[in-house]
């Protein structure tokens, strides 16, 4: 079976969920080694992970380009591991990052790349990539025809499931190419204590329907008292009510969680797009004509500064 490399996305010391996908996913398709690197002094903890979910072998690079240089160092890196592998193919994580270094390793490469995919299967002469396109209407299969294929993945297009393998740790030492974008400042992102919103396994969201900033109080409480991370529909965003990096949709974030609760969201179509493989869906809306009761598992039609806080109150009170 031709060996799939997968990037593995790390961030203070820990795996992050969408890399353990890949490892799952990357199973189907060949025998998964991991790629690790600027891991520092969790490189063997990320590598034990990594070999936790199926990675036979675990290519680890560490050096202060990492940390020093935006996206290129990695790019010299993957690219020198999968030429000196013969990689089948590589996976890598559809964020903006991810995306990005995909890119400049099928350039330098000469492959092929496909993006956003949100499955993966064997096929004849490599992997089949599923897409899903022109906001979720359509799912398209497609394959690389040309070179090594660099495939990204979004996060929670599968479950991680564990199964360990080897894990040979090879210690990787990266010639760079130089001339990369500087990192001159470091800002660290206020905590906001909530999971991200797309690794998450509840999302609540909120709409035009919260009314004002101020409105997102009862969003909240209630993703609060459930552990969950807080979406929001572009109609919320654009009014400046809630930060862009929680838009939920076409052109913000996909989300795929367990549980998606939509407050005040008439559920466009654009919003659809980034939350309708939900596992259960749940909508709270004043008026009963509003499309995303066309989607729901459970649908409340009544005022959301009025359900909210009851559901809160009832999430707390079974917690005890
Ligand atoms: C190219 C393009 C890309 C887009 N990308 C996105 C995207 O990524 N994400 C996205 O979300 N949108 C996106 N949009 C915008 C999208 O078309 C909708 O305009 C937007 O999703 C509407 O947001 P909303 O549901 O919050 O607002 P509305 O459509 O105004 O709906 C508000 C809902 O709240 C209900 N409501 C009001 N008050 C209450 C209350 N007190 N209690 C309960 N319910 C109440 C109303 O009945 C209504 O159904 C995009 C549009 C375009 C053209």
């Amino acid at each position: 079976m031709g060996e799939i490399l997968v990037l593995v996305d790390h961030a203070d010391g820990v795996v992050r969920k969408p890399a353990l996908e890949l490892l799952t996913l990357a199973r189907r398709i060949g025998e998964p080694s991991a790629v690790v690197l600027g891991a520092g002094s969790a490189a063997a903890d990320i590598a034990a992970k990594a070999a936790e979910f199926g990675a036979a072998k675990v290519y680890v690079a560490d050096a202060a380009e990492f940390a020093d240089q935006l996206v290129v160092p990695k790019v010299d890196a993957l690219t020198q591991v999968a030429k000196a592998a013969g990689a089948a193919a590589v996976l890598v994580t559809s964020s903006g990052e991810g995306k990005e270094i995909a890119a400049r390793v099928a350039l330098r490469l000469g492959s092929g790349i496909i993006t956003d995919a949100v499955d993966l299967e064997a096929g004849d002469g490599g992997p089949v990539a599923t897409q899903s396109v022109f906001a979720a209407s359509f799912q398209v299969k497609s394959k690389v025809s040309h070179g090594t294929p660099v495939i990204t993945v979004k996060p929670n297009s599968t479950s991680p499931e564990a199964a360990p393998a080897a894990g040979a740790v090879e210690n990787v030492t990266v010639e760079f190419t130089g001339n990369a974008a500087k990192v001159v400042a470091r800002t660290p992102r206020v905590s906001s204590g909530r999971p991200e919103l797309t690794e998450a396994a509840i999302v609540v969201s909120g709409g035009r329907g919260v009314g004002a900033a101020t409105g997102f109080g009862v969003v909240e409480e209630l993703a609060d008292s459930l552990g969950a991370a807080v979406g929001a529909s572009r109609a919320a965003v654009d009014a400046g009510w809630y930060p862009h990096s929680n838009q939920v949709g076409q052109t913000g974030k996909q989300v795929s969680p367990q549980l998606y609760v939509a407050a005040g969201i008439s559920g466009a179509i654009q919003h659809r797009a980034g939350m309708q493989t939900s596992k259960t869906i749940v909508a709270i809306n004043k008026d009963p004509e509003a499309p995303i009761f066309e989607l729901v598992d459970y649908g409340v039609v009544g005022d959301l500064f009025a359900v909210l806080p009851q559901l809160t109150a009832e999430v707390k009170s079974r917690k005890g």
